[in-house]
């Protein structure tokens, strides 16, 4: 007798979200995963754990809410932005009947989330240019009346591109009383574009996802945010764990979002962003690199001749990188998260070796 008979069928098949981490390799560099290169420093001031936490740590939605200009009601704090995908979907959508749209190429936790509830996926591929086809999206919601959340990533994962602002505001009329919009802005502190918190006053059906995992270097804190307004927020808060937020996560996620750690963060962005400056150019300069695609992130996806064979050779240097060849559209590319100054020297030193 084995379990997977009782397990359920949408299960049986699902292939897992492939991590960074997973994925292995005897890494030195690790460029896969768009985590900070440098780790900022904390202390826990917590000592004892004998009682719950606070469901939302009071200080915590103070502090975001002041960072991200909402108000402490307008915000879930959740184990990572990973979580809020997924409380969205429990939240608003019928397994086994209801569907979720987003846009590949994109974040691949949308697609998983969705399937473990058993929610069906509808895709609408990114145009040329790695914008919405808006034309074909309306399409899909005028011919199913089972699409209940709609998944943007600005700027984009894996390609970094930055969304429309007019596309985004048309999306969020096409969709008004009629399905959910979520605006995945994990990598927004990178970006000179706005975030759409401006947007949630209007926009009752509105969800942004925030986290303290890329820009705040904080991956291992597992801490993100959901953004929305006040009836979007009670509505997630009656599917989330009822505590979710460790004591020392809230103790440290407090500290980052002190001004004094937001004004750190700042610094590392900048640092990022003319490191990410040195590394385009350097790789503009190397022949075998077909396109280097704009970016508003804390890495580039870059096409090459030959993909696998870069990929590959840098693996086995241990120099880790996301590999995308297998992503419809995006043969040959590979994304490379911007490390260190020295790390990245190292990327392009290894790729001109195999010129
Ligand atoms: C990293 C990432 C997230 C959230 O990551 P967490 O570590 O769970 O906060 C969400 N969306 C995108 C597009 C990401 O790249």
């Amino acid at each position: 007798m084995t379990i997977l008979k009782l397990l359920r069928k949408n299960l049986l098949n699902l292939v897992p979200y492939q991590s960074a981490r997973k994925l292995g390799g005897q890494g030195t560099i690790w460029l896969n995963a768009n985590e900070n290169p440098l780790s900022p420093h904390f202390h826990l001031k917590s000592e004892s754990f004998n009682r719950y936490p606070e469901p939302q740590p009071q200080k915590v939605l103070e502090y975001y809410a002041d960072y991200s200009e909402v108000k402490p009601e307008n915000i879930l704090i959740t184990r990572g932005g990973d979580e809020g995908i997924e409380l969205i979907i429990r939240a608003f959508c019928e397994p086994n009947q209801d569907a979720v749209l987003f846009c590949p190429p994109t974040y691949g936790m949308y697609a998983v989330s969705a399937e473990t509830h058993g929610v069906k996926l509808i895709t609408i591929n990114q145009t040329a240019n790695f914008q919405l086809d808006l034309k074909r999206i309306h399409y899909a919601l005028e011919n199913s009346s089972a699409i209940k959340v709609l998944f943007i990533c600005n700027p984009n994962n894996p390609t970094g591109t930055l969304l429309n602002h007019s596309d985004i505001l048309t999306l969020l009329e096409m969709t008004r009383h009629r399905a959910i919009v979520v605006i995945d802005e994990a990598y927004i502190e990178f970006s000179s574009s706005k975030s759409y918190v401006l947007e949630l006053q209007n926009n009752p059906h509105l969800a942004i996802i925030r986290t303290l995992s890329k820009a705040f270097g904080l991956a291992g804190l597992r801490c993100g945010f959901v953004l929305a307004n006040p009836e979007l927020i009670r509505i997630l808060n009656k599917v989330i764990a009822p505590y979710p937020i460790p004591i020392p996560v809230a103790d440290i996620a407090e500290q980052a979002l002190l001004p004094q750690g937001i004004d750190k963060m700042r610094e590392r962005v900048e640092d990022i962003l003319e490191n990410r400056s040195w590394l385009i150019c350097e790789l503009k300069k190397i022949s075998m690199i077909i396109e280097i695609f704009d970016t508003a992130a804390n890495y580039v996806l870059v096409k090459f001749k030959d993909g696998q064979k870069v990929f590959n050779s840098l693996w086995e240097q241990g120099i880790i990188l996301r590999d995308q060849n297998k992503v419809s559209g995006l043969a040959n590319c590979i994304r490379i998260t911007v490390g260190t100054a020295e790390e990245n020297r190292r990327v392009i030193e290894a790729i001109r070796n195999i010129e």
